[in-house]
C-alpha cells in the first residue's frame, strides 16, 4: 500500500480534450452540457474522497444503452474513456500517459510490489460512468488488483472501502497493520494477516481488512514470500555453517531495517520482522 500525490489536473479541462475527438455533434452537444454538472461533481468527489465519503455516491444500475445523466449513456461514458482519453492519437491521451508514470518506481499503490499495467477506476466505472474520464479517480494500478474484487462489489458502507492512493493518508501508512506469522513447514512458509492498533476507529479497521481482502494480499503476497524465502535459505544456510542463530538476526535485520524505512506495510517488512521473531526458523527451519 503506498500513496500516490493527488493529481491536480482541471477535470474541465480534461474533458474538453476528451470531447475535442468527437465529430458526431449530437454527442458532443451531450457532453458540453454535462459539463457543468462535471465539475461540481469533480468537487464533491475530491470533498467525499478526504472523508472516506465516496460510498455515498450513489451507483448506477442500467445497461449501456441507459441514459445516465444529460442524455449521455453509459456506452457513450465507457466509449468517452476508451476512445477519447485512452486512444493513442487523440489530444487527451496526455492525461492517460502521464498517470501511468506517476507511481514511483512504476509500482502499484494498491498492493506495492506488481508493476503499472493499466488506470484503474477507484469507483468502477460500471456503477460509476459519469467518473469514467475523472482524473482522481483514475489509480496507476497493476492487472491483478484492477481485476480484482473491487470491480464488481462496489462499497456499500464506508467500512468496505479500500484505501484509495491519491486521499487516504494518516494512520494507514505510517502505524504497521499488516502482518505476517512463520508457517513450521517444509519448506517454511509465511501467512499474511491484518492486525490493527486498538487505538483505530472500527471504520479504519474495517478499511484495511477491506482492503486486504479486495485486492486478494492474503494470496497473492504468499506467493511473493515464497519465492523470497526460497532464495533467502541458500544464503542463510552459509552463514549457519560458521554462525550462531545471533548471526542469522542480524542478516535478517539488516534487511528488515532497509524494507521498514522504505514501507511500514509491504510484505516484506512484514515477512522480515516474522522470520526474526520465529525461533524454528531462525534456528534452521530456514534451511529445510
Ligand atoms: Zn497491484
Amino acid at each position: 500500500m503506498r500513496v500516490l500525490t493527488q493529481p491536480l489536473y482541471d477535470p474541465l479541462e480534461v474533458l474538453t480534450e476528451c470531447i475535442s475527438g468527437i465529430s458526431d455533434h449530437a454527442l458532443v452537444a451531450k457532453f458540453q452540457a454535462f459539463a457543468p454538472s462535471h465539475l461540481v461533481q469533480a468537487a464533491e468527489y475530491v470533498d467525499k474522497a478526504h472523508s472516506a465519503n465516496l460510498y455515498k455516491f450513489p451507483s448506477f444500475q442500467g445497461g449501456k444503452a441507459d441514459v445516465v445523466t444529460f442524455g449521455v449513456t453509459k456506452g457513450e461514458f465507457y466509449s468517452l474513456y476508451a476512445q477519447y482519453f485512452v486512444g493513442k492519437n487523440k489530444t487527451a491521451r496526455v492525461y492517460y500517459d502521464a498517470l501511468m508514470v506517476s507511481a514511483p518506481n512504476q509500482k502499484c499503490p494498491y498492493c506495492g510490489f506488481g508493476h503499472v499495467y493499466t488506470l484503474d477506476h477507484y469507483l468502477p466505472k460500471a456503477k460509476f460512468p459519469q467518473f469514467s474520464t475523472l482524473i482522481v479517480n483514475l489509480v496507476p494500478a497493476c492487472r491483478d488488483c484492477n481485476e480484482g474484487g473491487k470491480r464488481t462489489s462496489t462499497a456499500a458502507l464506508a467500512a468496505e472501502q479500500p484505501l484509495h492512493p491519491y486521499f487516504d493518508r494518516a494512520p494507514f501508512y505510517k502505524v504497521q497493520w499488516l502482518f505476517a506469522r512463520v508457517v513450521e513447514s517444509t519448506p517454511a512458509s509465511v501467512e499474511f494477516y491484518v492486525s490493527c492498533p486498538l487505538s483505530w476507529s472500527a471504520e479504519q479497521q474495517k478499511r484495511v481488512r477491506a482492503h486486504f481482502k479486495a485486492f486478494n494480499l492474503k494470496k497473492r503476497y504468499a506467493v511473493e514470500a515464497a519465492e523470497e524465502l526460497s532464495t533467502l535459505s541458500p544464503r542463510l544456510k552459509t552463514y549457519h555453517l560458521h554462525d550462531s542463530i545471533d548471526e542469522i538476526r542480524k542478516q535478517l535485520n539488516e534487511t528488515l531495517a532497509i524494507e521498514r524505512a522504505k514501507h511500514q506495510n509491504s510484505w516484506m517488512t512484514a515477512m522480515y520482522a516474522a522470520l526474526i521473531n520465529n525461533d524454528w526458523y531462525c534456528g534452521g527451519g530456514f534451511a529445510l
